[in-house]
């Protein structure tokens, strides 16, 4: 592989197609951080605009570090992934208590910030301070298999350990930051999953997939993922004009949100099952008069490794029970101080859909 001629190639593509982005017009290492733990699993258009709110609210490690988790939570409302943002906020604490509110300079203080593994790491580190350290993510796992027409599985041990040498090989050392954000463009904009037109790639003299028509059969993967059913039966308990929101604390996904009564089963439920339900007595033990009086379709809402099924079932009481007394009273005029999972969103919408 002629790496020299590789570096150059991707160097002058890079300069001539990348998309400008505000992360990518400072060296400041806490937007750099704020900018990869948002596009983690998250598409740049998606993406872009909660940046700008977050930097504009946070614009530096002790704003963020001095907020409450609840509103970072709620800027943070719809991206999901919310240990990210815990994670953040955290981190935020770790940096002020331990460097005095200044962003650590080397990679080995970087990765023991909360949150921070090797990708973080060399992506802060590259694009802040240049640091020879190649980045590897989803995108350059592609270009660096097809470039070299690799059958090694990219998420085995060998695989990761495989690629991560053949970056740092590949790596320009005098320019880490031009270099790997050239690497990562190159994977979300040319090389791209499916289909990519090698005939206007810029490594294509060197690609040894493209030469044997091999690129949309890698990279390869060995495991598949395993994906579980969950089955969420919320309430929206009312009593005059109050209803009930419960913070979500096990150690699940929407840790820290806040939700609504949740029944969750393994099976689905129909409604009267749900109304036998002991949660369901428990919440209306006492009350005469329980009235249902609405209920949205079943929404399925896919994250990758968990399919939920859910649905919001709203239901009026006389009185309040001892069950709801321990759980939030809420006005419907300070709901929004409620960071929610994106899903009871779309219920919540649902519900007001279906009104008469
Ligand atoms: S030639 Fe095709 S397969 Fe090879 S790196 Fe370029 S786009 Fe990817």
């Amino acid at each position: 592989m002629n790496t020299k001629e590789i570096r150059k190639a991707l160097a002058q593509w890079y300069e001539r197609n990348k998309r400008i982005l505000p992360w990518r017009e400072t060296h400041d290492p806490y937007k750099i951080w704020i900018s990869e733990i948002i596009l983690q699993q998250t598409r740049v258009a998606q993406g872009y605009n909660y940046y700008l709110r977050f930097i504009e609210r946070f614009p530096d490690v002790k704003t963020l570090a001095e907020a409450h988790e609840d509103e970072v939570l709620r800027l943070w409302q719809g991206l999901g992934y919310y240990s990210r943002a815990r994670n953040l906020h955290a981190a935020a604490h770790q940096i002020m208590e331990r460097y005095n509110g200044l962003f650590p300079h080397t990679p080995e203080d970087v990765s023991q910030l909360k949150g921070i593994g090797d990708y973080t790491t060399a992506a802060i580190c590259s694009f802040a301070y240049n640091t020879p350290i190649a980045v590897v993510d989803g995108n350059v796992y592609r270009v660096l298999a097809r470039l070299t027409a690799c059958e090694i599985p990219i998420d085995t041990t060998i695989g990761k350990k495989h690629y991560a040498q053949l970056a740092q090989e590949v790596l320009d050392q005098q320019n880490a930051a031009l270099h790997n954000q050239a690497m990562m463009e190159l994977g979300a904009l040319q090389c791209v999953p499916g289909t990519p037109d090698c005939t206007q790639c810029p490594l294509s003299t060197w690609c040894e997939s493209a030469s044997k028509d091999t690129a949309t059969l890698l990279p390869i993967k060995e495991k598949k993922t395993k994906v579980r059913a969950r089955y969420f039966h919320y309430i929206r308990f009312i009593i005059g004009n109050t209803f009930y929101l419960q913070k979500r604390t096990a150690k699940d996904i929407w840790q820290h949100l806040y939700e609504y009564p949740l029944i969750e089963t393994e099976e689905p439920l129909d409604t009267a099952s749900l109304l036998t339900h002991p949660s369901f007595q428990k919440w209306t033990e006492g009350n005469d008069d329980i009235r249902i009086t609405r209920q949205t379709n079943i929404r399925k809402h896919v994250l990758s490794h968990q399919h939920i099924h859910t649905q919001l079932t709203e239901v009026r009481l006389s009185k309040e029970t001892p069950a709801l007394a321990k759980l939030i009273g809420v006005q419907p005029e300070k709901a929004d101080m409620y960071a929610v999972p994106r899903i009871i969103e779309l219920l919540n919408n649902d519900i007001k859909l279906n009104q008469p």
